[in-house]
């Protein structure tokens, strides 16, 4: 752990920087405020421990600045004080100070409150990576991996108002496994889950930059093609097809069997002023596809 010290009397300085590397820590100095600041642009600092009174830029001050900075992680600061009335120590946990030390202060007590800093500073951090990780989970299905529903309709919705602000093309494919129950009744669920882990595997081969694939509902997936032109989506689709229809699903038995997929094609026009309406097109389109006798691709005919 790294700490910065900021304080102007070089004497008081030294001992807070001796104590705290006796005790293992990193320690950068600073001997005013705005030197602080400027090494913390450089490189944001975990932990901050600053002087109130300096010239220039002063402790509280110092302090708003690393707040309203656009910093990722949390920086800890405790701040130093030889002023011990309690309206400054309100002033500077005002101003953002996580804790505060009055001078003159004795070594023990100062490795304590660091050491009570970086417990606070680990927890922060995972709690971070615990966040992190629900809204991966919140954002996928847990079957396929896929974006689920919602989040694949939030990418939807957003490349859907791109596209039409900037007159570039957008394309929805939607699909659907042909006879799936039959696999399930066959074969068990466990198998059918199986499938659904391969095609969606399959979805995602070969999609570009800005391409997402979701899982639409139980067999039905749905891949956004930003800046796709309708020929380019309906050879994916087609692609899409022949690939699932060649992908062997392995029984333990070691025989194995595949399945089918229908696809509608949509892209965006100004005959759909909004997303669901463009989903629904190709949602049309996947519906001729099994009416034509399903393991094809249908795209929505457009309005002449
Ligand atoms: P069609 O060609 O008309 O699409 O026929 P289908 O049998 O695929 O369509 P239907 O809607 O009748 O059946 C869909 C089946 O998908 C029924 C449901 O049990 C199964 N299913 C949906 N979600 C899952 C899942 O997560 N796991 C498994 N194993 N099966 C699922
Ligand atoms: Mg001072
Ligand atoms: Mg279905
Ligand atoms: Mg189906």
């Amino acid at each position: 752990m790294k700490i910065l010290i900021v304080e102007d009397e070089l004497i008081f300085r030294r001992m807070v920087k001796k104590t705290l590397q006796e005790a293992g820590y990193d320690v950068v100095e600073a001997e005013d405020g705005q030197a602080a600041w400027e090494l913390f642009q450089r490189e944001p600092f975990q932990f901050v421990i600053t002087d109130w009174m300096m010239p220039g830029l002063s402790g509280p001050q110092l302090v708003q600045k690393i707040r309203t900075s656009a910093q990722t992680t949390y920086t800890y600061i405790i701040m130093l004080t030889a002023m011990d009335d309690k309206d400054n120590v309100v002033l500077g946990l005002e101003a953002g100070a996580d804790e505060y030390l009055t001078k003159p202060f004795n070594s023990g007590e100062l490795k304590a409150r660091v050491a009570s800093g970086t417990r606070i500073l680990k927890l922060e951090e995972q709690l971070i990576q615990a966040r992190e990780k629900m809204e991966i989970l919140a954002m996928h299905d847990g079957l396929t991996g896929l974006l689920n529903r919602r989040a694949i309709e939030e990418y939807a919705e957003a490349e859907f108002n791109m596209a039409a602000r900037k007159d570039r093309p957008l394309g929805i494919i939607l699909m659907d496994i042909d006879h799936f129950k039959s696999v399930n009744d066959q074969y068990g669920h466990k198998v059918g889950d199986d499938t659904l882990r391969q095609v969606a595997q399959a979805l995602t081969a070969d999609l570009r930059k800005y391409d997402r694939a979701g899982r639409w509902g139980g067999e039905e997936f749905i891949l956004v093609l930003p800046d796709a032109q309708p020929q380019q989506l309906i050879s994916v689709a087609e692609r899409l097809r022949v690939r699932i229809a060649e992908t062997k699903i392995s029984l333990e038995n070691g025989e194995s069997f595949s399945v089918n997929i229908s696809l509608g094609v949509a892209w965006a026009t100004e005959q759909f002023p909004t997303l669901p309406k463009l989903i629904d097109a190709a949602d049309q389109a996947l519906y001729h596809a099994k009416q034509g006798g399903r393991n094809q691709v249908c795209i929505f005919e457009p309005l002449q």
